[in-house]
């Protein structure tokens, strides 16, 4: 603690950091930290029995105007996959976007704690689910022994593409989801990001809109390592008690997963680090707008950017040490990710680069 304009993260740095590549290589918020430490005093009873645990529920129920149940979890994948898992039998279908994390980026953890439930894909602009699209898909083969039956819908908010649904958008969800009789899951691994963008409420953005579960992502802005799965339906949450432990993600010492939770929600401090985050890719955007060259994809919300830039300028930032992901999603299309701990001074200095590459560029085109 003595250390602790050292350790934070976006404490005043002399060297701009260069990673753009997610928000999961930023460290964790000086005040998580602290109560990781200060939590490590005495005795506390385990599996959750303890007083932090209690406060931390306490805490999201106060956030959502209602009773919830909150477990957490170490890893957002275990959060999606334990809550799909009590959303959906074996011989039922996921529905989700082509884009999602579930789909794409999970390691088949969905298909294997449903015990083999089939993601079913839906089509929308964005990566975000379209509710006409919804309704199609909801009543396919409803009843038919050969076919999976549609049993949940998975939506993404913010989306991996860093756009939003709004909470318009999602009541339609789920209003369709609500006629098919099929539940409704959010992952919300960048719940905060969504959240301040969009200015509403978390219970006008989930359960006052048709969402069952939630996952609420933590560890992507400010904590080590916790999520929380909240649960807005009673019916599933004994059930998601009993699949948490037998996935072995029932800590025994609790504690220290509840001090970081509480901690980032204490003072708001999830709140201000989605705005840090998000201010900062609002800065990256306008920066990069200002070129002619360069093509700023969709419309960013939250914290992700994804943009399409010359090949070139791609070779030359990454000689310079950035740090992001390119070329998977077409030639040329780039994804830059900011944090709580992006600092304007880290955008400031990605821009120059860019300024100067292609300022460079162009005397060459002149030369030749
Ligand atoms: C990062 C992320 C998760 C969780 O990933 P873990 O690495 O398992 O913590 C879930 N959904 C989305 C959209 C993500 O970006």
């Amino acid at each position: 603690m003595a250390n602790r304009e050292q350790t934070s993260p976006a404490a005043a740095r002399a060297e701009p950091e260069l990673g753009f590549s997610s928000d999961n290589i930023a460290g964790a918020s000086p005040e998580v930290i602290d109560a990781l430490i200060a939590c490590n005093a005495g005795q506390a009873r385990p599996y959750g029995a303890d007083e932090l645990t209690a406060r931390v529920e306490r805490r999201f129920s106060e956030l959502f105007e209602r009773e919830v149940s909150v477990l957490l979890v170490p890893t957002g994948t275990a959060a999606n996959a334990l809550a799909l898992a009590a959303l959906t039998p074996p011989w039922g279908s996921v529905l989700c976007h082509r884009d999602s994390h579930v789909n794409n980026d999970e390691c088949g953890a969905p298909e294997f704690f449903t015990g083999g439930a089939k993601l079913v894909t839906v089509e929308g602009a964005a990566a975000k689910i379209d509710a006409s699209a919804l309704r199609i898909a909801a009543r396919a083969k409803v009843g038919d022994v050969h076919s999976t039956q549609p049993a949940c819908v998975t939506i993404t908010q913010a989306t991996e593409v860093g756009s939003l649904y709004s909470v318009d958008e999602i009541a339609a969800i789920g209003e369709v989801c609500r006629a098919s009789k099929l539940k409704v899951h959010m992952d919300g691994s960048r719940f905060a990001n969504a959240l301040v963008a969009l200015g509403c409420t978390p219970a006008e953005m989930t359960w006052k809109a048709g969402v069952d579960v939630l996952s609420f992502g933590a560890t992507k802005n400010g904590v080590p390592a916790a999520e929380a799965i909240v649960s807005f339906d009673p019916a599933v949450t004994r059930e998601l008690a009993f699949r948490r432990k037998r996935a072995g993600h029932l800590f025994s010492k609790m504690r220290f997963l509840s001090a970081q939770i509480d901690a980032y929600l204490a003072g708001d401090l999830w709140l201000r680090n989605a705005r840090q985050a998000n201010a900062m890719a609002l800065r990256l955007v306008q920066g990069l707008r200002g070129h002619a060259g360069i093509e700023v994809m969709g419309e960013p919300r939250a914290n992700i950017v994804f943009c399409r830039l010359q090949q070139t300028l791609i070779e030359t930032l990454l000689a310079q040490g950035f740090g992001f992901y390119h070329d998977r999603w077409g030639p040329g299309v780039v994804r830059l990710v900011t944090s709580f701990a992006t600092t304007a001074l880290d955008v400031d200095h990605l821009l120059e680069a860019v300024r100067l590459a292609l300022g460079a560029a162009d005397q060459g085109g002149h030369a030749a």
